[in-house]
């Protein structure tokens, strides 16, 4: 008996091979096992348990058709193949579409119906698929995505690599490293699941399942790969649907499903792979060989019997000789632009994945819902606001790069806000919104908050003398932030609406000033720090010591004042649903402090940091539901206030520019350099624009999807590149002009005048 194993990487993040060939040995004592691989640089192949290695040229230069006779021959003369990468999986399967017999890895339609995310042949199985979104929709929608799942998020290609973005900027970072590594555009965003790992292995010949176990993780390394694990049956309710699912796909070889169980004890899916996991020979100790019992599905003969010595395995480490006759090569060159592990494998498998692309097209593809609705078009459609407020510009008379003012645009945000805290308010709580002046004090932007029924929300004395400037009174300002003394002798003498305090030491000024006459207000409450969110701004609850302390702040403040609590924590950062959570439990905070101050808190103000779609769109109902539960909890509540900043102003606003020049590079790519710069749209790391071209012929407005072309500021700097990843349409050329729409808010207000000479 011959038995050639692949996938012998045995690193901190390790192929299967020498688990297989560590339990092939305990099964089959007397067979040959020859090890496969495509490097020397694979440690395992000085494993002494081999009994002959079989090296290739690395996957880039192997000429894969007269491989793919040889591994044939291999087989007629009657050798079993057990593969331990996915990839060689997959290019096996495009060569034996059917099988072979002696092939031990599954044909190409079990290896199509496990394709990421959707994981088609897994349908019947007790888990569930985390949501996912692919990435061919538009930046806009990706972004969406990543916010209404907290930034809680995975960045995966269709067979390897798993990148957790935490933020706008490494999502397209990762997104552009991922697909240029895997030679696919076609990745998809997944959300994050919380639990614990555990995975099902399983074993089958053609179709019949020969064996199954579980696995949780109980140890893992720095990149989450199992350590230590213990291992169990696997239960009926799931084995018998695996069974089916074995049948259904005629799988032959090894097989594992990568899970995660959550609190609620509900098991997600996040991969199945085409072959036996690195830890297969952990189930082995366990009394669980899988590897045997598939060579003995294979060829009919018994294996040894797999006594369990323990039901939990861990790893150690292992010095070994080196082969004399694979001495170690030199040290490899550092690769330049590495992410994630793809780049672990020395074997090459990165210009594996690239020729099975060409091989067959659709293998490398992610696998979609295919209910999931129409293919997306990866262009952001405009809003016919935006529409209309770009066709009212006269470009030809326009300097660029040029804010665009986008009039109705604004107009309509402020007046559908003013229209949905008037729907919100009831006899008992008045709902209403600060304008934050901080996001963009365009005078336009606060006299629509004026006009609107706004508050003016300030955080400097000059912030409120712009709103005071406009036509606020001072009575329909509220005065907020560490800076809220700053400039001197601007304080106005009369009642303002509201003033928040930051910190212990703000509130005793705040207290100085209101006895000394200096300062009045109609509330004059605190701001909390949220918990467990980092956060430099308010006064901290977190500790028995620290809200002991606010406690007795509280109950020196002035009582001829109501009291409120302002919080304030951005959804656009710590996600919509991680928002609401904290919330909730804010109210039950403030609950425990009117109970132990005495003080009834008057006004809640939950501050601002919503992104505009998600404060817009949200479904009125779920804010009824906050207005309603903050009557339950807090009935003293008389005013409910938000502080909307980049909600109003981040639409109110485009920024105009031309394109100085492009530049054709080889194979198609073309980059281009504009005249506008990061100085002008800084925001560009942290949120996608959705762009346009006007077209030179007609006037109309293309969308700019996205391709390979950077556009490059005017600066002489690295890193002004304030667009990668686009495509211009057809026919762009120099003198053209280009839009970003939503550079209203955080671009407008902190660009900066910078290479202007
Ligand atoms: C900046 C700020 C806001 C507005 O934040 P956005 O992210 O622009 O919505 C609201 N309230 C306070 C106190 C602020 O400092």
């Amino acid at each position: 008996m011959k038995i050639y194993v692949s996938g012998l990487y045995a690193g901190g993040n390790p192929q299967p091979g020498l688990g297989i060939v560590r339990s092939l040995r305990q099964g089959y004592p007397d067979a040959t096992i020859v090890g496969v691989d495509y490097s020397t640089r694979v440690s395992g192949i000085h494993f002494e348990e081999l009994d002959e290695r079989w090296i290739q040229r690395p996957w880039g230069e192997l000429d894969l058709d007269s491989y793919g006779n040889k591994v044939r021959d291999l087989l007629d003369a009657g050798g079993l193949w057990i593969s331990g990468s996915d990839l060689e999986a997959m290019w096996l399967a495009s060569i034996f579409r059917e099988g072979h017999p002696n092939l031990l890895a599954p044909p190409m339609r079990g290896i199509k119906r496990i394709t990421k995310p959707a994981v088609e042949a897994a349908a019947a199985l007790p888990i569930k698929i985390p949501t996912y979104l692919s990435t061919e929709h538009s930046d806009w929608d990706l972004h969406a995505f990543c916010r209404a799942h907290d930034w809680r998020v995975w960045l995966k290609g269709p067979y390897y690599d798993a990148s957790r973005t935490p933020t706008w900027d490494i999502f397209t970072a990762v997104r552009g490293a991922l697909s240029k590594i895997w030679s696919t555009e076609k990745l998809f965003l997944q959300a994050h699941v919380s639990g614990y790992e555990e995975s099902v292995m399983l074993s089958a010949y053609r179709g019949e399942l020969l064996g199954a176990v579980s696995m949780r993780k109980r140890d893992i390394t720095p990149e989450g790969k199992t350590w230590a694990g213990d291992v169990s049956e696997v239960p009926p309710s799931f084995l018998e649907p695996l069974r089916e699912m074995v049948r259904a796909t005629n799988w032959t070889g090894g097989g594992e499903l990568e899970m995660v169980r959550d609190a609620s004890e509900q098991l997600w899916l996040i991969e199945m792979n085409p072959r036996f996991p690195a830890w297969v020979h952990g189930a082995t100790i366990a009394g669980h060989n899988l590897p045997a019992l598939l060579v003995q599905g294979a060829t009919g003969l018994p294996a040894s019997p797999a006594p369990a010595t323990a039901s939990e395995f861990t790893r150690i480490v292992l010095e070994v000789p080196v082969r004399t006759d694979f001495p170690l090569p030199p040290l490899p060159e550092p690769f330049a632009g590495a992410v994630g592990h793809s780049m672990k494998h020395p074997s090459g498998l990165t210009a594996l994945a690239a020729r099975l692309h060409v091989i067959d097209p659709d293998m490398l593809d992610v696998a979609l819902d295919p209910e999931g609705g129409e293919q997306p078009s990866g262009l952001a459609a405009l809003p016919g606001s935006f529409v209309a407020d770009i066709a009212a510009q006269d470009f030809d008379a326009m300097e660029t790069p040029h804010y665009i003012y986008m009039d109705t645009t604004a107009a309509g945000l402020f007046k559908r806000a003013a229209e949905r805290a008037l729907r919100l308010t009831t006899s008992a709580v008045e709902v209403v919104s600060g304008y934050s002046i901080k996001t963009n004090p365009d005078p336009r932007l606060i006299r629509l908050a004026l006009d609107n029924g706004f508050y003016a929300e300030a955080i400097s004395l000059s912030e409120v003398q712009s709103a005071l400037e406009v036509g606020f009174r001072a009575d329909q300002v509220i005065l907020n932030g560490p800076g809220k003394w700053w400039p001197q002798g601007l304080m106005p003498r009369e009642r303002m609406h509201a003033v928040f305090c930051d910190s212990i030491a703000d509130l005793d000024r705040a207290i100085a000033a209101v006895a000394a006459g200096e300062m009045s207000a109609r509330h004059i409450g605190i701001r909390i720090r949220t918990p467990n969110i980092v956060s430099r701004f308010g006064i901290p609850l977190d500790s028995p010591t620290t809200f002991g302390k606010l406690i007795a702040a509280v109950k020196r403040l002035p009582g001829d004042s109501a009291f409120g609590v302002h919080f304030h924590m951005a959804s656009s950062h710590v996600g919509v649903a991680q928002w609401w959570h904290l919330f909730e439990s804010m109210l039950g905070w403030c609950r425990s402090i009117e109970r132990l101050t005495g003080r009834t808190i008057e006004m809640l103000d939950m501050g601002g940091g919503w992104y505009p779609d998600d404060w817009h769109e949200d479904e009125t109902s779920k804010i009824a539901h906050a207005v309603e539960l903050v009557h339950n909890m807090l009935p003293g509540v008389r005013q409910i206030a938000s502080e909307p900043g980049k909600a109003m102003a981040q639409p109110s606003m485009a920024l105009a520019m031309r394109i100085l020049e492009i530049q054709e590079h080889e194979e198609g790519h073309v980059d281009a350099v504009v005249d506008a710069s990061i100085a002008e749209i800084p925001m560009h790391f942290w949120q996608p624009h959705r762009m346009v071209r006007k077209c030179r012929e007609t006037g109309a407005l293309q969308p700019i999807g996205r391709g390979k072309t950077h556009l490059m500021g005017r600066l002489c700097m690295e890193h002004d590149i304030i667009a990668s990843n686009i495509e211009l349409p057809e026919g762009t050329r120099a003198g053209d002009l280009l839009i970003f729409c939503d550079a209203g808010g955080y671009d407008r207000s902190m660009s900066y005048v910078f290479g202007r000479g």
